[in-house]
Parts: structure tokens; C-alpha cells; sequence
């Protein structure tokens, strides 16, 4: 596999970044996936302009231009021969000479990695067919899920959590109400009504989720956002979540209770099919 590292498209074995890269001391470095199918981007723009948010809120200098950062998508995705996969791109605050919690001088250069990962039939992925369980489990991350950083480790202990119980993943709850999945944004349906957090710095403002909400109001379906409990999900016709790497995926269990009898329901389906079509038009 051809990879980019700092300007550089190397194999995958010669890329190097440095012990006192910042992202590797302190996670002080932020993330996206963007996915590919037919072999081109899913929703390209969003994800580069998350991208330059977050950066921006970590005060982390000089983002790619967003041409510089669709030719090296483009590049890999060429390269790596990928027709159905992902993109990842992390950008960190660089590797100053030494750990310091003070942030390194501004002209520090910042560290960017990308690499490409193959996932042949991403679009067609049975589980969406039959849906998947979740558990639930305490929110106890930071409070700027709003930025998309690269401190996954409670996420990846929450998805070790769901495992352990039989279940694929977990949803996060504080105060009594669902925040998110582990990698994903969560959604309910109840009377045909599809409800779904608002968004705040409780979340990640999910790319996926501002084009199913779009997509689903030009259907005529009705959204409501505002926060929701594990009792009420329970209580749904349907639930279910949606990712970059995921799309809209179907919830039919959560912590052991049937959600819409154990069955996919006809929402999330819907909404897949509608976002994979638009999302697949637009592609770049
Ligand atoms: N919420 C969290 C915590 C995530 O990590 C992700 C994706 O990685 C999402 C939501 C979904 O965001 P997107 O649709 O932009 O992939």
C-alpha cells in the first residue's frame, strides 16, 4: 500500500513519523474517514471542512488547502486501486525536539498522515439487512466531541464492552440521555418520526448525519432534534445509527430489549438507500 506522509507517497513499511509526534504523547491530533465507492469520495467537502473546525478550535496552524487535500485523496485512492474502502487523514500539532504540555512554537510543522483502507462490499454490508446490537454504557468522554480528535480510547473500550456482551456496539448516555454511538451518530423512530440529539459540543456533528437529516426532510419524513433516553429508544418503532464508514445502519437491540420486534424496520432502510444514491451521484 502507497501511503502520504508529510508531503511524501511512500510504501506503507518506509513511512516514519516521529516518538515526539504529539498525537502519540497526547492525542493532540484530530481524524477524518472518508469513504469511497466506484472509487471516488463521499462527501469530500464535508469532511474537509470539519477538518478545517477542528483544527481551528485546537488552534493547530495552516490547514491543507482543500485541492492539496482532494488531489492526495484522489491520488491514494488511484494508487491503491481502492473501489470500495476509506481515506483516513490525521493531522497532528507536529513533533517539536521534546514533551512539553505547552503547545510548541506556531511554526512547528504539523504532522499528515493519510492511508487508504480497502473494504470491498462497504455498500452491500449484510448486517445492514438484519441490523445490530447495542448495549449502553456511561459517557464519560470530554467535553469537545464536537472536535473530532484522536482520543479514541474510551470509544474503543466501549466497543470491547459490547463485544464482550454479544453486542457490536454501545451508546453512550450522560445525564440520562443517549449522546452517540462510538463512532457513530444515534437515531430513534417513533410514529414515523425520526428523532435524533441535536447538535452541541455533547457530539460529533456527524457528516453523515447532516445529509440523512437533509435527505430525509426532502422525502417529507418528519425529524425532530432533541435528546432522547435509552427507555424511550426502547420504546421505538425503530433505531438506528449512521457513519461515514457505516452510512445508516439498522439497531435492533438495545441492552437485550427488542427494538420493533428484533426486525429491521422500513426507515432505515429507506434512509440507506436514499443516502447511498444522492451520496453516490455526487461523489468525487
Ligand atoms: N460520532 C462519533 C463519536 C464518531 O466517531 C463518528 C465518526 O467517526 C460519528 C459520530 C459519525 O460522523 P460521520 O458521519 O462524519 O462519520
Amino acid at each position: 500500500r502507497t501511503v502520504y506522509v508529510n508531503g511524501e507517497y511512500l510504501p506503507e513499511n518506509e513511512a516514519k513519523v516521529s516518538i515526539f509526534d504529539r498525537a502519540f504523547l497526547m492525542a493532540d491530533g484530530v481524524y477524518e474517514v472518508t469513504s469511497v465507492l466506484d472509487g471516488k469520495l463521499i462527501d469530500f467537502a464535508g469532511h474537509a471542512n470539519r477538518l478545517a473546525r477542528s483544527l481551528s478550535e485546537l488552534d493547530i496552524p495552516t490547514p491543507p488547502e482543500f485541492d492539496d487535500l482532494l488531489e492526495i485523496h484522489r491520488k491514494l485512492v488511484a494508487e491503491n486501486g481502492v473501489n470500495e474502502g476509506m481515506v483516513y487523514l490525521q493531522i497532528t500539532r507536529g513533533a517539536p525536539g521534546d514533551r512539553d504540555f505547552a503547545f510548541p512554537p506556531k511554526d512547528t510543522r504539523p504532522t499528515v498522515v493519510l492511508f487508504t483502507q480497502n473494504k470491498p462490499g462497504l455498500a452491500d454490508n449484510p448486517q445492514a439487512k438484519v441490523g445490530i446490537k447495542v448495549i449502553s454504557i456511561e459517557d464519560i468522554r470530554w467535553g469537545r466531541r464536537d472536535i473530532k480528535t484522536v482520543q479514541l480510547l474510551y470509544p474503543s473500550m466501549g466497543k470491547m464492552m459490547a463485544k464482550k456482551a454479544g453486542c457490536d456496539d454501545a451508546w453512550l448516555v450522560e445525564d440520562g440521555f443517549v449522546t452517540e454511538g462510538t463512532s457513530n451518530n444515534t437515531y430513534i423512530v417513533k410514529g414515523g418520526k425520526i428523532i435524533t440529539r441535536n447538535l452541541s459540543n455533547d457530539i460529533l456533528h456527524g457528516i453523515t448525519r447532516a445529509a440523512v437529516l437533509k435527505f430525509a426532510k426532502e422525502a417529507q419524513m418528519e425529524v425532530e432534534e432533541r435528546p432522547f433516553t435509552i427507555e424511550e429508544a426502547k420504546q421505538a418503532d425503530e433505531a438506528f445509527f449512521t457513519s461515514a464508514s457505516a452510512f445508516v445502519m439498522p439497531v435492533v437491540e438495545i441492552d437485550g430489549a427488542a427494538i420493533g420486534g428484533g426486525k429491521v424496520g422500513s426507515v432505515a432502510p429507506r434512509l440507506r438507500e436514499i443516502y447511498l444514491e444522492e451520496s453516490r451521484k455526487a461523489a468525487v
